[in-house]
């Protein structure tokens, strides 16, 4: 026999096993269903996770039991972790399977500080003091962490090639723990991402979020007595009232989709002495990173004259910036396609109950639960007040957020409601839903090559050749914090 001969009969039976292969594997509508068993399967497992994350609630870097937990759970299953990432104690990365496509799941799972609260449909504090669930990150850790595992089964009887990210992200609340990891380039290899958060409605999420800048500002002023002889004094209090006046004065010449928001950090011990250090925290946000670029350069001139008007020194540490949510369309109407195959959630008596307790303790309308599957809406140039470090990774990879109803409706976020919602089986059926949403639409991903072919235009397309830009420095560390023992 030649050896084109060979050749043939060799490629003739490689086609054949990987017909009979894929003919042997269950249709996607099959593998569908299989994941959303697979999901129920761990409900109890998943709820167990979220309702630990929810007692520790421990406080952006200082996730050391919550992360431990996931990390714990997924190793059981299979996963191999790469602990402490991006020089974050709480931070990790749990991989499953091995090439490509590369999809990555993020989930967080920091509290809250002062929102302490019992699982109660009032307000009633667990721990004097303490943290809590204020934006239900107990159950987006838990939620996609049951995405993650369901999925691996699934690929690993089905032998379906790829590889799963799951992102142990901390810290969103506060420092932004993804806009560490992505500077240190840890999303660069996915081919898509997906990500969640409880909400009080349910949808695939393309309302974006808005690009932002952290600063401190600081003045340096001289101290004197400031009765006997205030005229030696140069105040730094002064500088920041002046710069919040020029800030104040500013807002009306921004367009109306700038936020600006400070605090006054310091300004002086006692009224006897002219302050010679003060600080004012501020962010300004925006539509665009550009938008925020410009707003900026004014605030940076009002800190200068206000300088110059007192007489002290200024200086403006940027302590971040994120972007603007990069919304992928194809991705969302992928996932919009499979909420709408799972359905919406439905609630018993006593749910409605809770919810409608809650809702009159915090004054908004008593309407319950709203579960209903909203439309996928057109993404707005304009999107509402918010940032999260969640838009870092959507100009690295096609990025999909998905939302759903963890509470009930129209109730305070970063409020006491939430962190009880996210402790009852109204955050539950949320959170397992968020699970299999993301589940089934990853499959889409690991199965359908056309898919991410499109998402990845659609991405290149609004990158408009810009080249993702870290906010932070390449060697700013993270602040690491240390837990008190009292606390552990
Ligand atoms: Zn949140």
């Amino acid at each position: 026999m030649g050896k084109s001969h060979l050749k043939l009969i060799i490629l003739l039976m490689f086609s054949l096993m990987q017909l009979t292969f894929a003919e042997s594997r269950p249709s996607i509508k099959e593998l569908k269903n299989e994941l959303l068993r697979r999901v129920d399967q761990r409900s109890q497992l998943l709820i167990e996770v979220s309702d630990a994350l929810w007692e520790y609630a421990e406080i952006a870097l200082l996730e050391y039991k919550s992360s431990k937990l996931l990390i714990q759970v997924l190793e059981k299953e299979g996963f191999e972790v790469e602990r402490k990432v991006a020089g974050m104690p709480t931070a990790f990365v749990a991989s499953y399977g091995s090439g490509k496509p590369i999809i990555g799941i993020l989930a967080e799972y920091d509290a809250l500080p002062g929102l302490s609260q019992d699982s109660t449909p009032y307000k009633k504090e667990r721990i004097e003091g303490g943290a809590g669930h204020g934006c239900g990150h107990n159950l987006f850790g838990a939620g996609s962490l049951g995405a993650a595992l369901a999925l691996k089964g699934l690929m690993e009887e089905n032998k379906i090639p790829g590889t799963i990210k799951l992102y142990g992200c901390p810290a969103e609340e506060d420092i932004g723990g993804k806009l560490f990891m992505a500077r240190d380039g840890l999303f660069n290899d996915l081919d898509a991402c997906i990500a969640w958060h409880p909400d009080y409605e349910t949808k695939v999420d393309v309302r974006g979020s808005q690009a932002i800048d952290d600063m401190e500002i600081e003045f340096f002023g001289k101290t004197a007595h400031a009765a006997f002889d205030p005229w030696k004094g140069a105040s730094a209090l002064d500088a920041v009232e002046m710069t919040t006046f020029g800030i104040n004065l500013l807002r009306e010449h921004v367009k109306p989709s700038v936020r600006i928001h400070y605090v006054i950090t310091q300004g002086g011990e006692v009224p006897n002495i002219v302050p010679e250090h003060a600080k004012l925290w501020l962010w300004v946000r925006d539509s665009t990173r550009l938008g925020v670029k410009n707003v900026r350069k004014r605030v940076e001139e009002i800190v200068k004259g206000a300088a110059i008007a007192t007489g002290t020194s200024s200086k403006i540490i940027y302590k971040g910036s994120y972007h603007e949510m990069l919304v992928n369309l194809t991705g969302s109407k992928v996932m919009q396609k499979n909420l709408e195959m799972i359905g919406s959630l439905t609630y018993m008596d006593e749910e409605v109950a809770f919810a409608r307790r809650i809702q009159k303790e915090t004054d908004v309308k008593e309407k319950g639960i709203i579960s209903e599957i909203k439309e996928l809406e057109k993404p707005t140039k304009d999107p509402e007040g918010g940032s999260t470090d969640v838009a870092e990774v959507s100009w690295i990879t096609p990025t999909l957020n998905l939302s759903t109803t963890c509470t009930p409706y129209g109730i305070p976020w970063h409020s006491w409601a939430v962190v009880t919602s996210s402790r009852h089986s109204i955050g539950y059926k949320g959170m397992l839903l968020a699970a299999k949403v993301m589940a089934t639409t990853a499959l889409d991903l690991f199965l359908d090559q056309n898919i991410l072919i499109e998402m990845k235009k659609e991405f290149k397309d609004k990158l408009k050749g810009y080249t993702y830009k870290s906010g932070i420095p390449p060697d700013k560390k993270p602040p690491i914090r240390i837990k008190k023992k009292s606390a552990i």
